[in-house]
């Protein structure tokens, strides 16, 4: 049976509260109580027994980098907010300001850095691995700061900022130009004044496979759009498999990642 999974915009208290590592960089909520503990000592003991490991992250670990998230309280890019732009009508409407906004989203990786929390998950999954015993990253970040950590198993839910996928012939690739594109040099500034860059589409990131020409969109999964299955296959391997799964920096409800956290007890 196939599922389909779309990315749907929840707001929400937080459903998952701190219980490990708080004020060390790491926030790691279980999934798994119908009551939040902060037992550190059960904590340790589910762990040390745990042979598979899934962590499954959130905006919050990457806002302790500086990474802004545009959502909640506060979290504009410019009037916007996430689910306001990171829409396929949004794109189609005005692809030049939904690229100024993922032009901006791309540079400002560049000044941030992996933090306490990323490493720390990093390092785990290098010493369970000389142990036999596995941790796999499911997150909902597009912004590779596992990877830059050093994670090596890494599930991207929602993609990345640093792949784009041509609009017409759906090739994917790589790309961490910067500027993506040229007239994107100096836009996508983030203030609420900024003015609206308007570049005509055919200025805009266009792809060169095969001389396909096509409009490139930032490969990540926008609001209202279905996840790819391939990437919801391998997420429900490693939900079967995983005996300890850690809820980390989730302070507002993102489905799909949400669901998951519920259904494990
Ligand atoms: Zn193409």
């Amino acid at each position: 049976m196939q599922r389909v999974v779309r990315r749907v915009f929840v707001q929400s208290s937080s459903l998952f509260r701190t219980v490990v590592g708080g004020g060390r960089g790491v926030n790691m909520a279980e999934g798994q109580r119908a009551r939040p503990s902060s037992d550190l000592a059960a904590f340790r003991e589910l762990f040390a027994a745990a042979r598979n490991i899934v962590v499954l992250s959130g905006a919050g670990i990457s806002a302790e980098s500086g990474v802004p998230t545009f959502r909640g309280a506060g979290g504009f890019w410019r009037t916007w907010q996430a689910q306001d732009l990171a829409t396929p009508e949004a794109f189609r409407a005005n692809p030049s300001l939904v690229w100024e906004f993922y032009h901006y989203r791309r540079e400002v990786m560049l000044t941030k850095l992996p933090n306490a929390g990323h490493m720390a998950i990093a390092e785990c999954e290098q010493r369970l691995a000389k142990q036999g015993r596995s941790l796999v990253v499911i997150t909902q970040n597009i912004d590779e700061l596992h990877k830059r950590a050093g994670s090596k198993n890494i599930i991207e839910l929602h993609g990345c900022l640093f792949n784009t996928r041509c609009t017409r012939c759906g090739h994917v690739e790589e790309n961490r130009k910067s500027p993506i594109v040229l007239s994107l040099a100096g836009k996508g500034a983030p203030d609420p004044d900024a003015q609206d860059a308007r570049i005509p589409e055919e200025d805009l990131p266009r792809c060169d496979h095969g001389g396909c020409g096509g409009l490139l969109r930032p490969h990540v999964v926008w609001f209202g759009e279905s996840l790819d299955p391939d990437v919801l296959s391998r997420t429900d391997r490693e939900l079967d498999k995983c005996d300890l799964c850690l809820v980390v920096g989730t302070s507002s409800v993102v489905y799909p990642a949400a669901m998951y956290a519920p259904m494990w007890g």
